[in-house]
């Protein structure tokens, strides 16, 4: 089995023109070293994905889509497609927190994308993660449990490989709240147990998972050295061009600051 590849997935959110993004990305391309140990990925407003992928190397960076709608055509005014998408976005980010509470998406929404993505050759970035409420009442991993059963209800075992999932407490996203090393290590080691579970042991071996919750450029080494965690899923820390070329060089191994 290949070695597993470093992820490092930077959500723009709701930041950037097509204009701003363009001159980003061009200062970013001078500061990301190509490594074949580490993928970096960026996800821009819809808008920019067209502009931007006319102007990336593919080596250095990937796309994706920071959302879908999982029909793939029809009269669904406002709703951009997977089948859209197609060749264009390498990755989407499926279940956000922010998707989950501010736009009430559920279960059921969150499995037709994933499985949309796939039908469209877009690798889903499955988004679990408990609130501090469920933190607070001891429930961290029945969440991460159910929204797991819930996105990955109609994905095959030959799709399992197909897909990454980010364990993103919401507490921790744009707060800057860090869940411990450790608790990232929990969750990873359950939503593993459970892929073993569905799938089997060479499924949960091959999947990735990262973290997301207010890493920096401090935090980002700490996590990545974290048992089971394969890559990060990065917010706020990776709308600048220092912070996030030093996340990304801390994922390739040996090269430090
Ligand atoms: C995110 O948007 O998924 C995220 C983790 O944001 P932040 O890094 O700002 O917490």
């Amino acid at each position: 089995m290949a070695p597993v590849k470093k992820l490092i997935v930077g959500n723009w959110k709701m930041n950037m023109n097509v204009h701003d993004a363009s001159i980003f990305v061009h200062k970013l391309a001078d500061e990301i070293k190509v490594h074949r140990d580490v993928e970096v990925v960026l996800a821009p407003t819809f808008l920019a994905l067209q502009p931007v992928s006319l102007q990336i190397d593919r080596r250095q960076f990937k796309l994706a889509a920071q959302n879908l709608y999982w029909r793939d055509n029809g009269a669904f005014t406002g709703e951009v497609s997977a089948a859209q998408l197609r060749g264009l976005v390498e990755y989407a980010i499926i279940g956000h927190s922010e998707r989950r509470h501010i736009f009430r998406e559920h279960d059921k929404d969150i499995r037709n994308k994933v499985q949309a993505a796939l039908r469209n050759n877009i690798v889903p970035i499955l988004c679990v993660g408990e609130t501090a409420h469920e933190r607070s009442v001891g429930e961290m991993l029945e969440v991460i449990h159910d929204q797991l059963i819930g996105g990955l209800a109609n994905v095959t075992s030959e799709e399992i490989s197909r897909i990454v999932i980010a364990y993103e407490p919401v507490w921790a996203i744009g707060t800057g709240k860090n869940a411990l090393p450790e608790d990232a290590e929990k969750a990873a080691r359950a939503i593993r147990r459970q892929i073993t579970h569905l799938y089997g042991e060479a499924a949960a071996k091959e999947i990735r998972v990262l973290y997301g919750g207010s890493v920096t450029a401090d935090s980002a080494a700490t996590y990545l050295a974290t048992g089971g965690v394969d890559g990060l899923l990065v917010g706020g820390a990776s709308l600048t061009v220092p912070s996030f070329a030093a996340i990304a060089a801390e994922a390739h191994t040996g090269e430090k600051r």
